[in-house]
């Protein structure tokens, strides 16, 4: 009982001592958030040329050469240590600043899409170059928010000598979901405390658990077989190609009965040479996506039997190389909840009625049955995505970098609402006030979380608790590349060296020019001509 009463006294004691200390924390890291607030409207001009200027390279997977090359410049002068090459991937990179613990590790996807060469704030389809590759999702803006946001930051620890580390990645090739596994594999992550991976979207959000969306395996199949004339002699011949159809016409029979929450798709990468002679060689390029470790599996050992079967109808060999990997995503609920109190803070940014108009005339342009214009209202936290209910869709790699450290994905809206991903359209708002205010707001909700995270160790600490007792308790994270996969670095070269040299003479030049419009020439919103029909 007296003992009972001590300890009563000795916890109100406590409290009454540290409820003031309590308050003056919170105070001082309100005052560094207003501070990071501040510092990065301060940086919006570099906001919108990094912005601009990632999105005139254009670059397409592991050819994020100019890219790569600008992006660590621009970090390099700011006083970050930056590292090339990493994982053997030439435009790939870390950039540190800061020392000691927490170690923050700030990503996102620097590489474009094919096809998607377009003018910005034009609202329909107005390539600069046709057929060139663009940034066809808007991934030109997630670094400039991680820099900007890492600015701002910095410039507080060093003036309050705070310490911590601050350290920079960028997804290369994430459209091909082939460098993030690879990070993971060779160490990228192990000093990490947590990831603040960030991917443009058409609002301000993050979720935690279970993603929604599909993990996947890319996988291309090679097959071998002998060369004839196709006319004078095709029985001695043994068509790779015919071996490639067979294999595509299997799994399309098969694929009637596979679960519903599988995608699968496939681009012929290797027809063979000409029609004389029989194709000796022939590949094709498989993406199997499933929700689950087990039934991606089970997609991929069901692709390796269809190219066995394709292999002895054909009388050719068959070989198969890895292209890339995603891992299904599962997100830190500590961690997301900290980023969505910061969202809260933040709000959504102020739309102009040019900025609305571009984005009601896209909508209209690709016939979506609503025009409802720019996100107005903020989401609620994202939760867990049941197994049962999750009927699949596209995959990002960050799901390896969620199963090896505390990780979430913060969505800014950089772009328009509705529109259908990996197309021209999604290059539309990138270049434009829409993508310079979505940065802008996103690198505040940034700077802020890091903010959380480097002066408040308790949120790590449970990050961590959440990540060890309940994300992994029951389930291991059991990557699908081992020691000796290599990264498919050769992937893009020839688009590159088709388009390069025509897509230089459009790189924005923010010494001559205000913004990227300015230097096109374009007309902030064009819309397409009253009473002018669609191509
Ligand atoms: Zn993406």
């Amino acid at each position: 009982m007296i003992r009972a009463r001590f300890v009563l006294m000795a916890a109100a004691l406590l409290i009454t001592a540290t409820a003031p200390a309590f308050a003056q924390a919170d105070a001082k890291l309100n005052a560094y958030k207003a501070d990071a607030t501040r510092g990065v409207d301060e940086l919006a001009k570099m906001a919108q040329e990094m912005v601009d200027s990632v999105f005139s390279f254009g670059e397409l997977g592991f050819q994020e050469v100019e890219t790569s090359k600008y992006l660590t410049g621009l970090l390099e002068a700011q006083g970050f240590k930056v590292q090339r090459g990493v994982s053997g991937i030439p435009t790939a990179w870390v950039a540190t600043w800061g020392s000691g613990k927490p170690v923050i590790a700030l990503g996102s996807d620097i590489d474009g899409i094919p096809q998607a060469s377009q003018k910005p704030g034009v609202a329909y389809r107005d390539p600069l170059i046709v057929g060139a590759p663009g940034h066809g999702e808007g991934h030109n803006t997630g670094m400039p928010l991680n820099i900007v946001a890492a600015i701002a930051v910095k410039r507080i620890m060093e003036r309050d000598k705070l310490p911590g580390t601050l350290m920079l990645w960028p997804g290369v090739a994430e459209e091909q979901l082939a460098s993030k596994a690879w990070f993971v594999r060779d160490g990228m992550f192990k000093d990490v405390d947590v990831t603040l991976f960030t991917h443009v979207g058409s609002n301000l959000g993050v979720s935690w658990g279970d993603g929604g969306g599909n993990g996947m395996m890319s996988v291309e199949y090679t097959f071998e077989g002998e060369t004839a004339h196709s006319a004078g002699a095709p029985w001695r011949g043994r068509s790779a190609m015919d071996a490639v159809e067979l294999m595509n016409a299997g799994w399309n029979y098969r694929r009637e009965h596979l679960r519903l929450s599988q995608r699968s798709h496939y681009v012929i990468t290797n027809g063979g040479d000409q029609p004389n002679v029989v194709p000796r060689n022939a590949s094709v390029w498989y993406y199997f996506r499933e929700n689950d470790r087990e039934h991606i599996q089970e997609l991929w050992d069901i692709g390796n039997k269809m190219a066995e079967g394709a292999a002895l109808m054909t009388n050719t060999k068959w070989t198969s190389r890895i292209l890339g990997t995603a891992y299904p995503q599962h997100m830190n609920k500590t961690v997301a909840e900290v980023v969505y109190e910061n969202i809260k803070k933040v709000g959504l940014p102020q739309w102009s009625e040019a900025d609305q108009a571009l984005a009601k005339g896209l909508q209209k342009e690709l016939g979506n049955p609503r025009q409802e214009g720019l996100a107005t209202q903020l989401g609620e936290l994202g939760g867990p995505v049941k197994n049962e209910d999750n009927y699949g869709g596209g995959s990002d790699d960050i799901g390896d970098v969620s199963w090896t450290v505390p990780t979430v994905t913060l969505r800014f809206p950089a772009n328009i609402p509705g529109l259908p991903g990996h197309n021209w359209s999604s290059a539309i708002a990138s270049a434009t006030p829409i993508a310079h205010k979505g940065v802008v707001a996103g690198a505040k909700v940034q700077a802020m979380t890091v903010l959380d995270l480097m002066t408040r160790p308790e949120l790590v600490k449970q990050a961590w608790d959440y990540f060890r007792n309940v994300q992994t308790k029951d389930r291991q994270y059991v990557p699908f590349i081992t020691k000796d996969t290599p990264p498919a670095i050769h992937l893009n070269e020839d688009i590159l060296a088709k388009y390069r040299a025509e897509m230089k003479k459009f790189y924005y030049d923010p010494t001559k020019f205000g913004t990227y419009l300015e230097q096109l020439g374009i007309q902030y919103p064009t819309l397409r001509p009253a009473g002018s029909k669609p191509q």
